[in-house]
């Protein structure tokens, strides 16, 4: 049994289930035992030990003015810190947890990053999700119908901390994806927060019932942000004023951007995982922390709405056409507080008064930018002069004066030693500063008083911590020290004195000084209230100065740029002359191309060399819709975007291995996604998908995803592939185009051009590297026959949606031809491309020859000729009737 502070300790630390307690003993807060060591690893600090009921423990302090950065270093490394207070009691004092400070709660950030906490609950009708930003007071709730839905939105929040429900705690199979995907603390709060009731009452409480009820929020979104509501609450943050507007997240005037797609056009982070290069890092000229984080939301969260996307455009392009009002919208941004982050700390009783001078100083920007803007013809009838109308501005204004009446110009950075308010705000505080300034007034006169009076020359009068005020003499001169002269100190070349007066004045002082910083602090405690209060003013100004940081930089980008206003229209057509990659034509000397998509043209097959571009060409096309959908200009000469509802990109496996973050079978989750996912209002961008397996298998799935892409999603699709087979899709499929990348070679060597042709690539390419490389001429000429046969001979059937497939495979197992079995009409996979990649396979381990021996053997001269006409035909000549015509015939005469 330990007693004393230690047991004191280990019994609060009982109390909690927070990783570390910092508990205030005086003048420190102490770490013990365990967490001392823990700390001092952690922090650098040094361990002392503490004795206590004859046994010794470990023990690690910091001074109470220092905690905060220490706790928020803890915090930032994944800790959750519990602090105990002491506080004062009629025998003596007592301790309590006042705070548990988490990663999603922790206040003090120096990141200008959204920092969310989130909770998500698995319930009746899919999953619910709540996320909150305790630094700005954001609350969003979603759902998510599946796995996939909470991955996605944990990617686009990524969140600091997540508080799984109570049900999902044992579901390890979605935990152990939520921990891959995200680096998020997971704490375990308290069932019960969890509960529907007890959740919807609080929400209710929180954002009224109403709003609740109107926003027609799921039950386990609910849940989910009740629990986080009872979460912020029991760590003690104090912030919940702050969190004044519920969003629902995931409303379907947004773009689908699901978090694989997000990564693959890198647009808040590259795929090695670094910000620079990514499209944010790209077009981020933002001047302030709430301008950057709505960039970053627009871009993972584009719009459809032509309306509000005009509107943006109008803006942006009235400011790239204003360039001057530009830079002095500029620099007035430029010392923008954090509004949103304000109302967060006043309410939890963070706030210093510098915030709140700043918070005034910000709120008067709003005045300043309007202004701007009215004196700017271009700027005055654009869409900015909404922007800044939204807030209500006379509010703002009014509660600037209020701020900037009650606190001094230049604040201290502590609001309990006074100097924070103006004279003439408040009576009571007035009255005190006239007796205050009289004593502080007659202490001033006092040296020279003494002076004349006693003809002294080296007095001064003076204060520190021991002494108080004394009088201090010149050791030359103390002889003309009169009697009523008390001395309280010698000095080596001078000595101290008091006088009764003095001390009195002293006494007068220490209480008026008193009085004063208790004022001051009660009236500024009344202000941030005030300012906690109008969270919700905040808030919308702090949107307003962070939409035109918003607009501003992307229009600045654009000018430097030499970007485009594209037309957005509700129709299929993607059309863009000259475009350009919006990261890779900052670094590189970008080669424009064209792209030309409408109702009748929907599929574009991209071939091409390796490295010739076309991963390139094809995020280009997704960049540059979504760029129009968030109101951007974009790189090209011209553009017209069709607002589509989601975009969807795949990679396929062997490019993402070479990240080592995939697999074959998490490129076909993908891929299934999509197609379940994808409308034809959709842009879906495949990058060799299919490539992850056996040539056989790819073929065929990559075939057959098109098929279904293109009869039964009917999305806008760009599919870059290295299988030329794929390329006479175009034959079969009526809105399928080719087009590739060119290169030429020229004297062995091989120029890319980066240009976008119509129509696929060479297909002799390379075999040609492989001549100019000078491979034998048998060879080559071998390669070339073999070649002429595959793309002649080898049928893959194209399937227009529904109808019996045709088939005839070039068997590489055997090296000879022989017709398939049916294909499966409902994965509209080719039954003999499955078979023959099957004997691919067996091949490859020794024992593939049986089957076509049998195949040979089952079939006699009919067979032969069925192979020679079958050899004689022109696929891409023949219309698809009579192929299948065709083939039942050969059939039949195999039967
Ligand atoms: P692929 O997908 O065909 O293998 P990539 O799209 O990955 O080729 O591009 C290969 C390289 O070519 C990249 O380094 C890219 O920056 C560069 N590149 C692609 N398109 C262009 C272009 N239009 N102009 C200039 N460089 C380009
Ligand atoms: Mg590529």
């Amino acid at each position: 049994m330990t007693g004393g502070i230690v047991g004191e300790f280990f019994d609060l630390r009982r109390e909690t289930d927070a990783d570390l307690l910092a508990m205030q003993c005086g003048d420190f807060y102490e770490f013990f035992a365990e967490d001392a060591e823990t700390v001092a690893e952690e922090l650098d600090l040094k361990v002392s030990q503490k004795s206590s009921h004859g046994s010794s423990y470990p023990m690690a302090g910091v001074p109470v003015d220092d905690l905060t950065p220490y706790v928020t270093a803890l915090v930032e490394r994944g800790y959750r810190v519990a602090v105990a207070d002491q506080y004062e009691t009629s025998t003596g004092h007592a301790r309590e947890v006042t705070r548990v400070v988490t990663p999603g709660t922790l206040l003090e950030t120096s990141d200008a990053d959204a920092q969310y906490l989130a909770a998500l609950v698995d319930g009746e009708g899919g999953y619910g999700l709540a996320f909150a930003d305790v630094t700005t007071g954001r609350f969003h709730v979603s759902g998510a119908d599946d796995p996939e839905g909470v991955l996605t939105a944990l990617y686009r929040f990524d969140p600091v901390e997540l508080l799984p429900g109570p049900a999902l705690r044992a579901d390890d199979a979605l935990l152990d994806r939520v921990r891959q995907a995200s680096d998020a603390t997971l704490t375990l709060h308290t069932a019960e927060a969890f509960a529907p009731g007890r959740a919807r009452h609080r929400l209710g409480e929180q954002f009224g019932a109403e709003t609740v009820g109107s926003l027609g929020i799921g039950d386990p979104a609910v849940r989910a942000g009740g629990a986080i509501l009872s979460y912020v609450e029991e760590t003690g943050v104090g912030v919940l004023a702050s969190m004044t507007r519920l969003q629902q997240h995931g409303a379907s005037d947004h773009v689908a951007l699901d978090g694989t797609t997000q990564r693959n056009l890198e647009l808040t982070e590259t795929m090695s995982g670094g910000s620079e290069g990514s499209l944010l890092a790209t077009l981020d000229h933002t001047v302030t922390s709430a301008g950057r984080r709505m960039l970053t939301e627009w871009l993972q969260r584009p719009r459809r709405e032509r309306e509000l996307l005009t509107r943006r455009q109008s803006a942006v392009e009235a400011l790239t056409e204003a360039a001057m009002a530009r830079d002095r919208l500029r620099e007035t941004l430029d010392g923008a507080y954090d509004l949103e982050r304000l109302a967060s700390l006043a309410a939890s009783g963070s706030a210093d008064a510098r915030d709140l001078r700043a918070a005034s100083e910000t709120l008067d920007l709003l005045e300043t930018l309007a202004a701007i803007v009215a004196e700017t013809p271009r700027l005055a009838e654009s869409p900015l002069v909404g922007v800044l109308d939204r807030p209500d501005r006379e509010a703002a204004a009014a509660l600037a004066t209020t701020l900037d009446e009650a606190l001094v110009a230049d604040p201290p950075g502590t609001v309990t030693q006074g100097g924070l308010i103006r004279p003439g705000y408040d009576d009571d505080l007035d009255a005190v500063l006239e007796e205050y300034n009289a004593v502080a007034g007659w202490l001033e006169d006092l040296p020279a008083r003494e002076k004349r009076r006693h003809g002294i020359t080296h007095l001064t009068v003076d204060r520190n911590k021991t002494d108080g005020y004394y009088i201090q003499v010149g050791n030359s001169e103390t002889d003309a020290v009169p009697a009523e002269y008390e001395q309280i100190k010698s000095l080596k070349n001078s000595e101290r004195y008091t006088i009764p007066e003095l001390e009195k004045r002293e006494r007068e002082m220490l209480r008026l000084e008193e009085q004063r910083n208790e004022l001051e602090h009660e009236l500024f405690e009344a202000l941030c209230e005030r300012v906690a209060d109008r969270a919700d003013l905040l808030g919308a100004v702090g949107r307003a100065l962070a939409e035109a940081d918003t607009l501003r930089s992307l229009a600045a980008h654009a000018a430097r740029n030499d970007w485009t206003r594209p037309t957005v229209h509700e129709g299929g057509a993607l059309d863009i002359e000259a475009g350009c990659h919006p990261v890779v034509e900052q670094t590189t000397e970008f080669v424009p191309n064209d792209l030309r998509m409408d109702d009748d043209r929907r599929f574009l097959v991209v071939t091409g060399p390796n490295m010739s571009g076309k991963s390139t060409y094809m995020r280009q096309a997704a960049l540059i819709t979504l760029l129009a959908q968030i109101g951007s200009f974009v790189p090209a000469r011209r553009a017209r975007v069709g607002l589509v509802d989601g975009i969807y990109t795949r990679v396929g496996a062997l490019d993402e291995l070479a990240q080592g973050r995939s697999t074959f079978m998490v490129e076909m989750q993908e891929l299934s996604n999509i197609l379940h996912s994808a409308t034809e209002d959709s842009l879906v961008i495949l990058d060799e998908v299919g490539r992850g397996t056996a040539t056989y298998d790819g073929i065929s799935i990559a075939w057959a995803a098109t098929e279904y892409l293109h009869n039964t999603v009917g999305a806008k699709t760009l599919f870059a592939t290295h299988y030329h087979e794929l390329t006479s899709l175009a034959d079969h499929l009526e809105r399928v185009a080719n087009v590739h990348v060119a290169a030429d070679e020229r004297d062995g060597d091989v120029t890319f051009l980066r240009t976008v042709r119509e129509g696929p690539t060479d297909r002799s390419y390379g075999v040609h590297v492989a001549d100019l490389a000078g491979v034998p001429d048998p060879v080559v000429d071998r390669s070339r026959e073999v070649l002429d046969r595959l793309r002649d001979e080898k049928a893959i059937e194209a399937r227009g949606g529904g109808g019996e497939p045709v088939q005839a495979v070039f068997d590489l197992g055997s090296g000879e031809f022989r017709a398939g079995e049916s294909g499966d009409a409902e994965t509209g996979v080719p039954a003999a491309d499955a078979a023959s990649a099957d004997s691919t396979a067996t091949a490859a381990d020794g024992s593939g020859g049986d089957t076509t021996d049998e195949h040979r053997g089952r079939y006699g001269e009919e067979a032969t000729e069925v192979l020679d006409a079958l050899a004689a035909l022109d696929v891409s000549e023949t219309p698809p009737v009579e192929l299948m015509s065709r083939v039942q015939e050969w059939q039949r005469s195999l039967e």
